[in-house]
């Protein structure tokens, strides 16, 4: 998956991390596109060509990652995948492409162009050299099947972190009744806190440009790109993270989110009680949408909760 994996347990049981990971693996599998080989990836050599047969779950999916993306000014493009691989920030990509060539990649990225068949569970890209990118959303999907598979063993107090997607199963055995997950400093060192957000059975993703990115004239290029111009979003956002019961919501969730910017999002929020957010902004905010599922401390004295 590109990040690190963590997975904590209150009992020496080899027996459930081994099937943890095997889990992780076998999705893997399926969804990567940072190999010639998936089911996904399947689909994107086939663009243009014929429809590509999938798993019942790879097809489900993709369905949800389409809807999601042709929701009114949405920002989340599951055909974003020509973009990413161009620009390649997190791998090996530290220059601004030429404008021209992000414009001419720009037509390979509508989602209305993914043809679904669910007799067939089979997915078509109608363009040649489109290709479809679950990277905003695979992590909180994977998260929500090892949750599953944990049930499914009898466990019920555990945490799992892939990347910054932490999914939360239960309350911690010991050490504390909720579990205290660090809001990541932006641009800080690598376990420089903020603040704390504490859960019991909950997801906590977080979606941030100092997680992937590079700089040139002092200016910031990340990974999260705007697919109606290309280039990376630019607002006041730094960074974005949702709490909500299923990981695969709070993935697609901060995409969204970010996408929004803060004052379109907080209003946005107010008609979706199950899903909250909180907003790091470049003015150091900390903006919480609404504290139901959660309780944050702050740390971190050179920012101010709004
Ligand atoms: P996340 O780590 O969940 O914030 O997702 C970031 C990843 O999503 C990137 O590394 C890309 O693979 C992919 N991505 C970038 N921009 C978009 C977008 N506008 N819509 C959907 N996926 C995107
Ligand atoms: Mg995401």
């Amino acid at each position: 998956m590109g990040s690190p994996i963590l997975l904590k347990l209150f009992e020496d049981n080899p027996q459930v991390a081994t099937s943890v990971f095997r889990l992780i693996k076998q999705q893997e599998d399926l969804l990567t596109v940072n190999r010639a080989h998936s089911q996904l990836m399947a689909v994107n050599h086939a663009a243009g060509l014929h429809p590509v047969v999938v798993s019942q779950p790879v097809f489900d999916l993709i369905r949800q990652a389409k809807a999601v993306s042709l929701l009114a000014d949405s920002c989340f493009n599951l055909t974003i995948g020509p973009l990413v691989k161009h620009w390649k920030i997190g791998f090996r990509g530290h220059t601004v492409p030429p404008a021209a060539e992000i414009q001419s990649l720009l037509p390979l990225t509508r989602p209305e162009h993914v043809i679904l068949d669910p007799q067939t569970c089979s997915v078509f890209l109608q363009q040649p050299d489109m290709e479809i990118d679950l990277g905003a959303i695979a992590k909180g999907y994977i998260a929500d099947r090892i949750r599953d598979e944990l049930h499914r063993m009898g466990i019920e107090h555990a945490l799992i972190n892939l990347g910054g997607n932490v999914l939360a199963i239960g309350a911690p055995l010991y050490g504390g009744n909720r579990w205290a997950i660090g809001l990541k400093k932006p641009f800080g060192s690598a376990d420089a806190s903020i603040g704390v957000i504490e859960v019991i059975g909950k997801s906590v993703v977080t979606s941030g440009i100092y997680e992937r990115y590079f700089e040139v004239d002092g200016k910031i290029y990340h990974h999260i790109l705007d697919p109606k111009t290309g280039y990376p979003l630019d607002n006041e956002i730094l960074s974005v993270t949702v709490i909500s019961d299923n990981s695969i919501d709070g993935d697609i969730y901060t995409t969204l989110l970010y996408g929004m910017g803060v004052e379109k999002a907080l209003s946005y929020l107010a008609t979706i009680p199950y899903i909250e957010a909180i907003f790091v902004t470049k003015t150091g905010q900390i903006i919480l949408s609404s504290q139901r599922q959660f309780k944050f401390t702050l740390l971190d004295e050179s920012y101010h909760l709004a």
